[in-house]
């Protein structure tokens, strides 16, 4: 029997790797890296389902031009990257018409709504649990004002009927003691749980998944080889050669470099975040907490206090530039006056990101044996179950649970 092989090891590959080996089937799981190394190492490890929508909202636009205007703000474009951007800012600006931004809320939202029943039954099936936490994140709001600014966030979660509570600030130090008083005002989203380590989530399906029969192979895809019925082979870069009865290209940020070789243009940017993590930090914490108008998140994890956000576009290639992180712990430190920054490490990672925000689950529209599962953004931990499940069910010809068609590849 020919394998199915998917390519890329980072929590979209894996859990899809995972979910088809447990369908019985043959899989090869090809990752130029060991499992887990991009993105999904080092992300917030939120599982955020309140965030799932458009970056293309008025609320950002609003916000916008003071923050490119401020070289530590939220979100930094490398001057000399900007003519690059350009196709696929005219897109992100076409996903920001009121009718566009209803349907991609909704696209959002419909993953989001699953997100719980696929990763709990994906915990439970690899004894996994234990690495969910039960509390959820804070928003934090100075004042008033900061609150109102934030408020469209909120209208969208009402729409769509995800729990949210809105706290005092004696209210939230009470559950959170580390924060400062300059909080007057948080909503909890006791739903945006979080996995106490993401890297070991993506390291412990890769071993299920070979448990299982799985194979994991080390190798540089570089290319294709095609017949009339598709993609017959993976050609990696040392020369050697993979053959593959179907494919699953799920390379993150790098999977658009992937489609153009079989010439499909997948509109994709990496949108690099930065995180710093605190081994001793001298606080401890329940909660996560964002504080909407610093731009920061801070993560409670297995390995201490992970400091993280922001978003520099600068493409794949430009070395880190790691000011940033040390920008969001400085905002960090407002908030939690207590936190010791003395042993630390600093990481950057691609977020896939495609300019409408919702990301692309489905089967190539050129080639019939070819499926993409990539732009993900700010949520591959949180849709990594539900694109496992879906991508299943469609690899395998089976009917998904929902309607698949505003994460197809040619939407743009
Ligand atoms: C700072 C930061 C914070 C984040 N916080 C959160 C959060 O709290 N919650 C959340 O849900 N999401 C968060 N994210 C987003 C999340 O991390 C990503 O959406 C997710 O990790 C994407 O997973 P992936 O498997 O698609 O990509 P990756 O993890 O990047 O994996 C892609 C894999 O493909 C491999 N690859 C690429 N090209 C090739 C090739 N040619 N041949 C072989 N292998 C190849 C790479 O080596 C890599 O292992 C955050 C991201 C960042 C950067």
């Amino acid at each position: 029997m020919s394998s199915i092989v998917v390519v890329g090891a980072g929590i979209i590959g894996v859990a899809i790797a995972y979910e088809l080996q447990r369908r019985d089937l043959a899989v090869t799981l090809v990752d130029r890296d060991a499992p887990g190394r991009g993105a999904s190492y080092g992300n917030m490890a939120s599982i955020a389902v309140t965030e799932f929508m458009p970056a293309s909202r008025p609320g950002i636009w609003a916000q916008m031009p003071k923050w490119l205007l401020d070289p530590e703000g939220p979100v930094r474009i490398r001057p000399g990257y900007m003519p690059k951007l350009v196709p696929w800012f005219l897109r992100f600006l076409a996903a920001s018409r009121p009718s566009k931004l209803r349907e991609l809320e909704a696209a959002g939202a419909v993953l989001c709504r699953r997100v719980y029943e696929d990763l709990d039954a994906l915990l439970k099936e690899t004894g996994l649990t234990h690495m969910l936490t039960a509390e959820g994140c804070f928003s934090l709001y100075a004042d008033e004002a900061e609150f109102k600014a934030d408020r469209e966030h909120i209208e969208i979660l009402e729409r769509f009927g995800l729990r949210h509570e809105i706290l005092g600030g004696n209210a939230i130090r009470d559950l959170e003691p580390a924060l400062t008083t300059k909080i007057g005002k948080a909503v909890l989203f006791p739903d945006n749980r979080s996995i106490t380590d993401p890297y070991r989530l993506v390291t412990a399906l890769a071993e299920t998944f070979q448990a299982l029969g799985g194979k994991v192979v080390e190798g540089d895809v570089a290319g294709f080889e095609q017949s009339e019925a598709g993609v017959s082979a993976l050609r990696l870069a040392d020369g050697r050669s993979l053959a593959a009865g179907k494919v699953v290209l799920a390379a993150g940020a790098f999977t658009a470099r992937l489609s153009a070789l079989l010439r499909e243009y997948i509109p994709l940017e990496t949108e690099r975040g930065y995180h710093t993590q605190i081994m001793e930090p001298g606080i401890s914490m329940r909660h996560s907490i964002i504080w909407p108008a610093r731009a920061f998140m801070v993560t409670p994890t297995a390995g201490g206090i992970r400091v993280g956000g922001t978003v520099e576009m600068a493409g794949l290639d430009a070395p880190p530039d790691y000011r940033r992180a040390r920008i969001l712990v400085m905002r960090a430190r407002e908030a939690l006056p207590e936190l010791k920054t003395g042993e630390v490490t600093e990481w950057m990672g691609h977020r896939p990101a495609l300019p409408d925000t919702v990301p692309v689950i489905g089967p190539s529209a050129k080639r019939g044996n070819v499926w993409y599962a990539t732009g993900h953004g700010h949520l591959g931990l949180t849709y990594a179950a539900t694109t496992g499940r879906l991508m299943a069910d469609l690899v395998t010809g089976v009917q998904p649970p929902v309607d698949m068609k505003p994460y197809r590849v040619d939407r743009f």
